[in-house]
């Protein structure tokens, strides 16, 4: 059987690493990353060892010059695209809006957003073509809940990638492109370090019904079922794997 084409944006590290380890038997990849080589190299190492062929494609996402070397680099090693699991994203240090910068703002929606649509579009104009493929958007539990003193911007950078995956999902539906969102909630990765609180999820976690904090891993099974043909009627919805909240 021919193995499909799948490009996972934030794929050295967190769920984007996760997905592609669990993606490797069954797609060729392309892995999209900002700065982290030891943690792309060993991702690729672990999914070409599960049978894959992986192409790293660094590159800033909230970059549209970097968006067009990646679909270049994807463009020269594959012959056609799949998938695409549109996963990059950050947040900022925690803050009320009070305290928000436009340098900020403007940073978190050119990568959560606007580099999201760009990538998107891409994959599009390919599947189109193809007249089939599968795009699961990374969204977060924020999106419903807000974020209240820690990052209303990234909330709302999320509100935006669930109304995009609406429609986009509405616009490429007859072409044979189905478009879907996960809403993670509070995942066990590095981000929140990232965000200046590395304890963030765990210390959180009292308030999720089920009692803990998820895995990349488990969001990850979500997602790729979202990508797969097993979910071949499902379009245009989010997925929470939040343990309840
Ligand atoms: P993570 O562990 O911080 O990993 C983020 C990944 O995105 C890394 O591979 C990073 O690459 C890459 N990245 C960051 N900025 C980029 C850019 N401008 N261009 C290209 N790649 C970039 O984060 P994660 O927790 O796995 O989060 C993945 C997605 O899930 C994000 O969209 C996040 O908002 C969402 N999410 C996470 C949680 C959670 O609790 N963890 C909850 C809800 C939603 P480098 O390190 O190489 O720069």
């Amino acid at each position: 059987m021919t193995r499909k084409t799948l490009l996972i944006t934030g794929a050295s590290a967190g769920i984007g690493a996760a997905c592609a380890r669990l993606a490797a038997p069954t797609y060729d990849l392309a892995l999209n990353y900002r700065t982290d080589d030891d943690g792309a190299a060993k991702v690729k190492a672990d999914c070409e060892a599960l049978g894959a062929k992986v192409i790293l494609c660094k590159g800033d996402v909230g970059d549209p010059k970097a968006i067009t070397d990646i679909y270049a680099a994807i463009d020269a090693a594959y012959p056609r695209l799949d998938a695409l699991i549109n996963n990059a994203g950050i947040v900022g240090q925690t803050a009320r809006v009070t305290d928000l910068d436009y340098d900020r703002m403007r940073h978190m929606f050119d990568v959560n957003v606007i580099g999201a649509i760009l990538i998107a579009k891409e994959a599009v104009l390919r599947m189109e073509k193809q007249g089939a493929g599968s795009i699961v958007n990374i969204s977060s539990a924020a999106a419903r809940l807000g974020s209240a003193n820690t990052y209303v911007d990234y909330a709302a950078t999320k509100a935006a990638i669930d109304i995009f995956t609406k429609g986009l999902s509405d616009e490429v539906a007859a072409s044979g492109i189905r478009v879907n969102a996960v809403r993670p909630g509070l995942i066990d990765t590095n981000i929140h370090a990232k965000g200046g609180e590395p304890d963030r999820a765990a210390q959180l976690s009292v308030n999720v019904p089920m009692k803990r904090t998820g895995s990349a891993e488990e969001v990850a099974k979500g997602i790729l079922w979202l990508l797969s043909d097993d979910a071949s009627y499902v379009t245009g919805t989010t997925l929470d794997v939040t343990g309840g909240r």
